[in-house]
């Protein structure tokens, strides 16, 4: 039993599989990156762990309690996407806090909440400003901020980097990296870059076709490909 475990999950559109018997076990802390061509599944997979995809068959459990059919907020479980989703007529504190709003945490709670959460992010002196008046990676960052406010068990990143210019891309590569060093949070991140799953991760989940090709450390992955598909997709040495 892991921290997260998706246990033989399946997952059809109509007469369409789309994902076939994934088992993964993710245990606490651990950073687990899926990688894969577009189409292969990720978001799908994602999707079902936050609970905005019906899972067809298969369970997925956190802490061994199954979480079929719980309701996304009941899950305690973030998501951050590519596209940010942040509400354009908040200010940045607003989008950040508004989650623990909704759950009824008192303001003051709520205002030490953000001070804490923007000091990490360093958008501190950034939280009266309204979304449009931010950068790409500062825009990230809140979305960043966001998840992180309502201490999760589990942070979902889906492609949270690629509408970033590849300079600011690496640099919130390193800043992923030494928040979850620093927060040791279980970590399911979505991309479709080889560079980004062997610097992130602590193990890899390859995908293709909705099978997972194989699952293992970075390392693994580069010296000992599963098959060709792997070592050609990671570029590992033929
Ligand atoms: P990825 O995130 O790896 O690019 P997705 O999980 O988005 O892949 O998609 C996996 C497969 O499922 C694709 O073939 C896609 O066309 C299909 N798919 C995704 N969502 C739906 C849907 N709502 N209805 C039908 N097919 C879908
Ligand atoms: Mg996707």
């Amino acid at each position: 039993m892991g921290f997260l475990d998706i246990r033989n999950v399946t997952k059809s559109y109509g007469q369409l599989e789309v994902l076939h018997r994934v088992d993964i076990s993710v245990e606490e802390g651990e950073f687990l990156v899926l990688v894969g061509p577009s189409g292969c599944g990720k978001s799908t997979l994602l999707g079902m762990i936050a609970g905005l995809e019906g899972i067809s068959s298969g369970e997925i459990a956190i802490k061994d309690r199954v979480i079929n059919g719980v309701h996304p907020s009941k899950r305690n479980i973030a998501m951050v996407f590519q596209s940010y989703a942040l509400y354009p007529n908040m200010t940045v504190g607003q989008n950040i806090t508004f989650g623990l709003e909704m759950h009824g945490v008192p303001k003051p709670e709520r205002d030490k909440a953000l001070l804490d959460v923007a000091k990490l992010l360093q958008i501190d002196h950034l939280t009266d400003r309204k979304p449009g008046q931010l950068s790409g990676g500062q825009r990230q960052r809140v979305a960043m901020g966001r998840a992180l406010v309502r201490d999760p068990d589990v942070f979902l990143f889906d492609e949270p980097l690629s509408n970033l210019d590849a300079k600011l891309r690496v640099d919130m590569r390193t800043e992923i990296k030494k928040l979850h060093a620093k927060l040791k949070r279980t970590i399911v991140y979505v991309t479709h870059d080889q560079i980004e799953a062997m610097t992130l991760s602590t193990r890899i989940a390859v995908m293709n076709k909705g099978y997972i090709q194989q699952l293992g450390t970075p390392k693994e992955i580069y010296d000992t490909p599963a098959n060709v598909f792997v070592a050609t997709f990671m570029g590992s040495p033929a």
